[in-house]
Parts: C-alpha cells; structure tokens; sequence
C-alpha cells in the first residue's frame, strides 16, 4: 500500500493531520495501536476528565449551592459507578466520531503498533502478531505522550496511580494524596474533592500552576482550599510506601523536616514524557533529547530526515490538544505547498477546575522578566451582575497591554466559563487589538464576557464602569 502520507498516532495530532491531509488531496493513512482512535485526549484526557469534573460539579452544586437557589433535595447520593459508566459512554461516542470521520475522509486506519524500516515504509504490528508493511512519500509522528514517573516511586496502578487511573477507580478515595499542584492534578483532585474525598496536594514549586501568571495560582488556591483541599508547597516527595489499602507518602518540609501523609490513593501528577518507544526512530537516524524524549524538529515541525515530520506532544511546546491540533494541520498544509503558521504566543492554557482558569500571551512575570513597560486592568467577578446572579463569585479578568501602544500582551482569568471566555482575547491578540478596541466593542449585558470589556476598560486610562 502506497500513501503520500502516513501518521502515526490517532490523537488530537495525527487524526486532525490526517483528515488536513485528505482534504488537500492526499492519499492518507492512519496507524494507531490502541483498539480505538482519540488518543490520550479522547481516551484517558480531555474528554473523560471533563466528563468526571462536569459530574462531580453537578454533584457538588446539589449537595451545597441548591438550596441558596431554593431547591431542596432529600436523600442526595453518588452513585459512582453510574459516573464513571457515563464517562465511559462519552470517551466511546468521541472515539467512534473519530472512526466516521476517518470513513468519511477516505483515510485508512491500520491498528497496530508502527514502526520505520525505513523513512518511506512502515511496519504495523498488529496484536494478534501480524505484521503488514506500508510505504509514503511523507510520515508524521503523531505518537504523543505517557504520564512521567518519579524514579524513586513507582506506581502500582492500583494505590499509586497516574491520571489514566484516576479516570477509572472503583470507588471514590476517602483520603487521595496528589503529588502534582499542576493542571492534570488540580482537575482530578477537585473531582474527588467535589465528591467528598480530603485531597492533600503535595507540590515542590512555591505555587499551584506554577507555569501561569502567579495572581491566577494564588486565586485558585484560596478557592480549592475553600472546596477543602489542602496544600503543602515547596515540599520535596520523597517516597511512598503502600501497606495494605493505605499508602503513606514521605516528604521534605521547606524547613527541611520530614512530613507523611497516609491516604488511600496516591496520585502522581507530575507531568508527561514524550513517547517514542518501539517507534524504531533508531532505524532512519533520529535520536530523541535526553530529558522529556522529545523529537527536534526544524519550523516546519520536520525532522533531521526529509519528508518525516513530527506534532503535537512529542515535540517541543506546551502538551495541550489544541496545540497538536494546530501543528497537525499545519504539517498537513506544508506538505501540500502551503506556507501556513502558529503564533505559539496565541496558544491558550485552561485549567478546568470552577472557577476555570484560562490565560494567553505573556504573564506578568515574563513581561517583567523581559522589561516590557505595560500596565494592567484587572475586574473582580462579584462585581459582575451576570456572576452574581449565577452565585460565581470568585475570580477575575486580568489584561496586560502594552504601556505606550495600549495593544493587549497577556489576558490571564479565572471565573466562571473562563475556558470559553479566553476565546475573545486570542481573537483579539491575533488582530493585535488594543484594549481600548475591546473596551469600544458590545458585549451582550448580562455575560460573563463583559468582565473581559471591563478589564480592558481598567487597562485603558482606569476607566472601568462597575467598580
Ligand atoms: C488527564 C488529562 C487531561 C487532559 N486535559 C486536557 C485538556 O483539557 N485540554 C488540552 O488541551 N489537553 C489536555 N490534556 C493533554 C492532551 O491530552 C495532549 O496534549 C494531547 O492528547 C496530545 O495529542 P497528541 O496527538 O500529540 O498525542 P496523543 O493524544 O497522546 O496520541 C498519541 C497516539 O499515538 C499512539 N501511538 C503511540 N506510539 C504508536 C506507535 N508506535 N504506533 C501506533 N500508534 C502509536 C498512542 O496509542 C496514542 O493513541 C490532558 C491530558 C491528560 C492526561
């Protein structure tokens, strides 16, 4: 079978590369190993997390926001099963999306595990041990990432577990010790939080999110800890013992004392290594980084080898699905003759906790850090009528804009629907707007968006309405 394309890897990379590829005309495989299509996004990500944190708000909002709503529930109860069933039903519907699209795009899909003989063919190894080979003009690594382990703690994938475990537990921790105060940890902790578990969050950094603007770290630190979880930061992980249904994890206070925390669950959410292993890379002279087993790829995302390219997780830049999505279209473009690009500044980051936490563009620190004069516009979300009417008042809208042009650097916000609302400000940032341009545009009254308008309006010569 001759291709122009191969990809390898069906996740948010490969099967938007794919699809990309065959609308440009392209005669397009696909090779994944797993029995379904998604990847980890669609499979034990995205998806199913949100599906999880989307139960467990309903959940949580019955047993504490209701009543203020006038609504009273007798005999409220979790049957956990049923959530995680559901979010099961979710993953299948998204996955079997991916397989029509696949069908309707004309793109071969070959399960299996790939790997190069050359740069032009690949073997797919498939579980029953049958191997076929398939060969193209042109390949696209789209083989994303597995969770990263601490060396000296390994998991057991029943008490200490990754996030692709803690999508799928049997029952809802009484005592979940996360080791991780980053986005993939936070979401899955406030699940089980929400359900009722006491979630101690153990992070070596000084803050939560430690890659985003610090206010926005510090925010929803004070409302998880409202939601009752605990945090220990700067604290060192040491190890973690289980014993029996309990698994006690040692270590370092910022005072160099030693702490143990004993739980029920252990949660390693300290980040993802790319993946590359049985891909044969060794085969056609591609090496990976020693650290994070990422594939060097040159602008056009290709690597050392003509003709193979590699997205998304694998490579450099954030582990996000969208930013895989972006690279695989963009791939798919470049080997058609287009001449396409990405503002990797204009890639936004969400946490999907409630608040949600969503920023794009510079932070505050880097700004500082790279002496940009800006200045700021910041809006509270309890002055907003639309959040105080749903009762979400935590959180702000943050706009940094340069100083002397008053052109939007950063927005950084949590709030209510944050997720959806960051849309506004990469649409704006691509146009280069300028916050008095935001300021001057109609915002649908009463919306959480209007915090966005009134931020920017702080931003612009302080000259905000509701506060
Ligand atoms: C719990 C969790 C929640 C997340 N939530 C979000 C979120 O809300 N928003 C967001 O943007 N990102 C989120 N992410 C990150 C997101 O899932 C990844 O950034 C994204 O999936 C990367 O896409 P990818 O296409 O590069 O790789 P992946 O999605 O990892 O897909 C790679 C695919 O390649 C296959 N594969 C690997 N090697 C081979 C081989 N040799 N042959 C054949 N197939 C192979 C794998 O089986 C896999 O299906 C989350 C991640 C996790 C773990």
């Amino acid at each position: 079978m001759q291709y122009d394309v191969i990809v390898i890897g069906s996740g948010p990379g490969g099967y938007v590369a794919a699809i990309r590829c065959a609308q440009l005309g392209l005669k397009t495989a696909i090779v994944e190993k797993y029995n379904t299509l998604g990847g980890t996004c669609l499979n034990v990500g995205c998806i199913p997390s949100k599906a999880l944190l989307d139960s467990s708000e309903h959940y949580h909002n019955a047993a504490h926001a209701f009543k203020t709503h006038g609504i009273n529930l007798d005999n409220l109860g979790i049957d956990f099963g049923q959530m995680i069933k559901r979010k099961q039903q979710v993953v299948d519907a998204n996955t079997s999306g991916i397989s029509y699209l696949m069908k309707k795009n004309k793109i071969d899909t070959h399960f299996g595990v790939g790997s190069f003989k050359d740069k032009n063919t690949i073997i797919v190894k498939k579980s029953d041990g049958t191997v076929t080979e398939i060969t193209s003009k042109n390949v696209i690594i789209a083989t994303g990432s597995k969770p990263s382990a601490l060396p000296f703690l390994p998991i057991d994938k029943k008490r200490i577990i990754t996030s692709t475990e803690a999508l799928s537990l049997s029952e809802v921790p009484k005592h979940l010790v996360l080791i991780g105060g980053g986005v993939i940890g936070l979401e899955l902790g406030s699940v089980y939080a929400r359900l009722g578990a006491k979630v101690s969050v153990i992070e070596y950094m000084d803050s939560i999110i430690p890659t985003m603007d610090k206010s926005l770290g510090r925010e929803l630190q004070k409302v998880l800890t409202k939601l009752g979880m605990e945090f220990y930061l700067g604290h060192k992980v040491t190890g973690a013992v289980v014993n029996g249904d309990e698994v006690t994890v040692s270590c370092d206070t910022p005072k160099g004392e030693k702490l143990e925390l004993k739980g029920d669950y252990c949660l390693v959410a300290v980040g993802r290594i790319a993946y590359t292993d049985g891909l044969g890379l060794e085969n056609i002279g591609i090496t990976v980084e020693e650290r994070g087993r990422k594939i060097t790829v040159n602008d056009h995302l290709e690597t050392s080898v003509k003709g193979v390219y590699a997205i998304g997780d694998v490579i450099k830049g954030a582990m996000l699905a969208h930013k895989a999505e972006d690279e695989g279209t963009l791939v798919a473009e470049i080997i058609a003759g287009q001449k396409p690009h990405i503002d990797y500044n204009l890639i936004p980051g969400v946490v999907y906790t409630w608040p949600e936490v969503a920023a794009v563009g510079q932070t505050e620190e880097q700004l500082k850090a790279a002496g940009v004069k800006y200045k700021t516009g910041s809006f509270p979300f309890k002055a907003s009528g639309r959040a105080r009417a749903s009762g979400d008042l935590d959180g702000f809208v943050k706009v940094l804009a340069d100083a002397a042009t008053d052109e939007i650097l950063g927005v950084h916000m949590i709030g209510p629907r944050a997720a959806d609302m960051i849309a506004e400000a990469v649409v704006a940032m691509e146009y280069r707007a300028s916050a008095e341009d935001i300021s001057r545009m109609s915002h649908a009254h009463p919306t959480y968006t209007e915090a966005m308008r009134e931020a920017c309006l702080a931003a612009t010569e302080n000259r905000a309405i509701h506060i």
